[in-house]
């Protein structure tokens, strides 16, 4: 008897009808002889609904703590429904809040990290024979005592955290699309299933755009040893397996692995920059803005910001503009980035790189390489044809393509 893990994603539980399909599949690994917990998300775009309406009823909702025990209901929501569906079948279940299950993190509003986790009452559960699913994206503030959530995608955090607290023989990632992909088979109708990839090339997929898995879930993982299965919940196919290091699973393989894009960021540019970058930097950071690819061209300084971010990022600039010297700070939001990923990525992959996107007319900015990346910008509306192009170009493609059952299409 194993010890099973499984995470179901938004529009894996979307309606009646999947959250008992989701029962059922449940069932059938209980009956194979395997003790389960569950962490579910919120049903189909819940959560997009409630940060929605907060927007309805304020023009800057808050406070935190109130959009956190507003986001968190979704996951209760589902996560009960799932219990009552299974007791339907005759499996007894017990659905358990985030801090119920001993989850416990910073108090970080809105990005709150795990911190601690003490599944005791899980364990009791489990030990009474039931079922135990648990709230995902969630968890109590150690400081505060306050319910947090964890940051957008946060479920998949849940569950590699529980899995490796309750030291679960396996956990499963199950999602809309066969697993993780060459490309987000939403746009590159042949994008091939991957059957494994290593923790390293995962994380750097997930840092750029993938929505598969949360990055920190990755990050998780890795720290702690977690295999994680990438499954579809609409067939029974193994997936994908992310684990181990990029050079045992690129033996013989090509140099690139997959494709992310991005249409998360945009693109500040402070011009006219007398000193050092080091101010402006110090300024993002105390306004807890990430800043990625910076490049300093002349007196220009650019760099990439959460789209969601730019307003803030610029106005705090402009308020330090005295101090720092430059003569003008702009966000351009219509900018998409593009990645290859891949443990053999190296100067001749990047020479391909650019010279396919000039090929295709794809105009390209700020070029970056890591030792498993190459990115770039482009104008989001070219995003879509660079990924084509470039999965085409590095012949990731797969006469049987990865299938896409369901989502929303906010990303694979
Ligand atoms: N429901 C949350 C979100 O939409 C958390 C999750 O799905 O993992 O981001
Ligand atoms: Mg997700």
């Amino acid at each position: 008897m194993a010890l099973v893990v499984q995470k179901y994603g938004g529009s894996s539980v979307g309606g009646a009808e999947r959250i008992l399909r989701v029962a059922r599949r449940v069932a059938e690994t209980r009956a194979a002889g395997h003790d389960v917990v569950v962490v579910a998300s919120a049903i189909g775009d819940t959560t997009d609904e409630l940060l929605d309406l907060a927007n309805r009823v304020s023009r800057a909702p808050g406070p935190p703590r109130e959009l956190d025990m507003l986001l968190s209901s979704g996951e209760r929501v589902a996560n009960a429904l799932l219990a009552i569906a299974l007791t339907d079948l005759g499996l007894p279940a017990c659905s358990l809040s985030g801090p119920q299950a001993g989850v416990f993190t910073t108090g970080d509003h809105g990005r709150a990290r795990i911190v601690d986790v003490l599944p005791t009452r899980v364990r009791q559960e489990l030990d009474r024979g039931q079922v135990v699913l648990v709230a995902g994206f969630q968890g109590l503030s150690k400081d505060t005592d306050d319910v947090t959530t964890l940051g957008r995608g946060g479920s998949d955090t849940t569950a590699v955290a529980l899995a490796c607290a309750l030291r679960a023989d396996v956990c499963e990632i199950y999602t809309d699309v066969d697993g993780v992909c060459s490309a987000d088979p939403r746009i590159v109708p042949t994008a091939r299933l991957l059957e494994r990839v290593s923790y390293a090339e995962m994380l750097e997929l997930a840092a750029n755009g993938a929505k598969v898995l949360m990055p920190r879930s990755v990050e998780y993982a890795r720290r702690h040893g977690v295999a994680l299965h990438v499954r579809s919940s609409f067939t029974t196919d193994p997936g994908t397996l992310v684990a181990g290091d990029p050079e045992e699973s690129t033996v013989e393989k090509p140099a690139v692995t997959a494709i992310a894009h991005d249409r998360g960021a945009a693109l500040v540019t402070v011009a006219g920059l007398p000193g050092h970058v080091a101010g402006v930097l110090r300024v993002l950071a105390d306004t807890e803005v990430e800043v990625d690819m910076p490049v300093r061209g002349g007196a220009d300084l650019s760099f990439t910001v959460p789209r969601a971010m730019a307003e803030a990022a610029v106005s705090a600039l402009r308020a330090h503009r005295a101090d720092l010297g430059f003569t003008s700070v702009t966000a351009d939001a219509g900018i998409g980035k593009i990645s290859v990923v891949g443990a053999g990525v190296k100067a001749g992959v990047a020479a391909t790189f650019c010279a396919v996107l000039a090929d295709h007319g794809v105009a390209i900015d700020l070029l970056t390489t890591s030792e498993l990346r190459i990115s770039a910008l482009c104008r989001e509306v070219d995003l879509d044809r660079a990924v084509r192009a470039l999965h085409e170009a590095f012949e990731l493609g797969s006469s049987d393509p990865a299938v896409v059952y369901a989502g929303s299409g906010r990303g694979w």
